[in-house]
């Protein structure tokens, strides 16, 4: 069936003005299984402008009623998730486990507790001055926020930007990846069920050109974006001159360190959790794993074995660990740096390149005698690849793990948690676990250098959507 989605702007579906389309893809199948309007800069003028209208309104409800609505769209979007989970599956071949907790799961539970927040949301807070007079501390929502999410876990990055702007009283226009688009229908219909009023939430369809004229457009005064570093350091640019805020969450190279003592097994049996989730197409996908020397063999050894024990295949297929990725744009990048990692003398160890057959499918494969030189080991694949560097004492752990442009996500592994603990402090990223790594709704996520600038979830998440203005009464 082929499906298409319109634009959502004003609590109204409308078509986009020009006559640009873009095709969706199933990567399991290669078949287009849908088309969405690809937008211009009218469009975007007239979702920034129904935004601009909507926002007096929005930013007037109490904190406590917007809750309320962000709990009753929770409750909307809960009663799609299984058409959102096999829709998302169906558009970037995500297998279906994944897509039900990053497009049902995760999204309902963290618009639940975006919702908890903005009910203790306190706009006004009166400080005493030592001079015996009293400033008022009036938080006040930033205006129209851009939200611009990727396709990977689409609704769950939604939801931690959409779920913060609503509760700080922001009106948004959002974005989403051409990838991942289609669903978008399914956000429209809760939205309107859960009695958000028109024009608080809008979205256009579009790929970057559609971005570009929104982060631009004079109206949105706020732009949350996640996806890769080159685009989040292009939106810096034009946000940077026309004084908007930003957060972006960008890619991601991150480090495992293998300490020594480290329990090999424990940490191979979160192959699929933060290792090679999504056949590493997360962010936060620790790809890059560090080991003691003396444990380098047990290590490459234990990752084989681990791949071994998952298969490779229908995304719909509930025993499927890896699907395909995303689009032809991954399949030809990552299998670009399978032929790369070859050419600079790394040894693979496992899985490599295999004929095409129909499909974006790769094998989960493991690069040894990596260096960190080499840029299997210094870019984001965003691909099932890992790579495996050696070290011989912890602080050369370190230098390796922080000789990086990017810093998300990371993990140390050790029997001893104190030692542990001291190294994930010498770490330069946004996250990091020792003997273990989740992200969790109630802790900062994000990350430094490469991999970004802001934080998102957690208690201070309508931070990133307000302003604040001191009254001096
Ligand atoms: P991408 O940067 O190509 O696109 C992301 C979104 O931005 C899409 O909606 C795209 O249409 C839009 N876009 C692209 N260029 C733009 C521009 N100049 N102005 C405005 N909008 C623009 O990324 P992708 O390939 O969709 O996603 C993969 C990337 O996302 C990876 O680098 C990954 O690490 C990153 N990511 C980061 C996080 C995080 O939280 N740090 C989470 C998931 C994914």
């Amino acid at each position: 069936m082929s499906r298409t989605t319109q634009n959502f702007i004003g609590g109204e579906s409308v078509a986009a003005t020009g006559t640009g389309v873009i095709e969706v893809v199933n990567p399991a199948t290669e078949q287009v299984i849908g088309t969405i309007s690809d937008s211009n800069a009218a469009d975007v003028d007239a979702a920034a402008r129904a935004a601009h209208d909507a926002l007096p309104g929005w930013a007037a409800t109490t904190a406590q009623r917007r809750g309320e609505l962000i709990d009753a769209l929770a409750d909307a979007l809960e009663r799609r998730g299984e058409a959102i989970t096999a829709l998302v599956t169906e558009q970037n071949g995500t297998p279906i486990s994944f897509s039900k907790y990053a497009s049902d799961i995760v999204p309902v539970s963290a618009y639940r507790y975006f919702a908890g927040l903005a009910r203790e949301f306190e706009a006004e807070v009166g400080y005493p001055s030592a001079d015996g007079t009293t400033t008022l501390v009036r938080r006040e929502p930033i205006g129209v926020a851009a939200l611009i999410v990727p396709w990977n876990g689409p609704l769950a990055l939604l939801s931690w930007k959409l779920g913060p702007a609503l509760a700080a009283g922001c009106t948004v226009v959002i974005k989403p990846a051409p990838e991942t688009s289609l669903d978008m229908v399914y956000l429209a219909e809760a939205v309107t069920e859960a009695g958000i009023p028109p024009g608080v939430v809008n979205i256009v369809t579009g790929g970057q050109e559609t971005g570009a004229a929104l982060v631009a457009h004079p109206l949105v005064r706020k732009i949350a974006f996640t996806g890769s570093t080159a685009a989040g350091r292009a939106i810096g640019r034009v946000a940077g001159e026309a004084f908007k805020s930003v957060t972006l969450e960008l890619g991601g190279k991150s480090a495992a360190i293998l300490l020594e003592d480290a329990d090999i097994e424990a940490f191979t049996a979160n192959l699929l959790s933060f290792i090679l989730p999504i056949s590493g197409q997360v962010c936060y996908s620790q790809t890059r794993i560090l080991a003691a020397r003396s444990r380098y063999e047990e290590v490459i050894a234990a990752l084989s074995k681990a791949i071994d024990q998952y298969s490779v295949g229908d995304p719909f297929d509930p025993n499927t660990a890896f699907g395909p990725v995303s689009s032809v744009r991954q399949y030809e990048k990552v299998t670009s740096y399978l032929r790369r990692g070859i050419e600079e003398g790394a040894v693979v160890a496992h899985g490599g390149l295999v004929e095409k057959a129909t499909g974006y499918y790769v094998q989960p494969t493991v690069f040894r005698d990596v260096d960190n030189s080499m840029s299997i080991a210094r870019e984001e694949i965003f691909g099932p690849v890992l790579v495996v560097i050696p070290f011989d004492t912890e602080d050369e752990a370190v230098t390796i793990a922080n000789d990086s442009d990017y810093g998300l996500a990371g993990s140390v592994f050790t029997a001893d948690a104190e030692r542990g603990l001291a190294l994930a402090r010498r770490v330069e990223t946004g996250t990091i676990g020792v003997n273990r790594y989740n992200v969790v709704h109630d802790a900062p996520f994000g990350g430094v250098k490469g991999s970004g600038v802001g934080r998102e979830l957690g208690p201070d998440s309508l931070d990133a959507y307000v302003t604040v203005k001191s009254i001096f009464v």
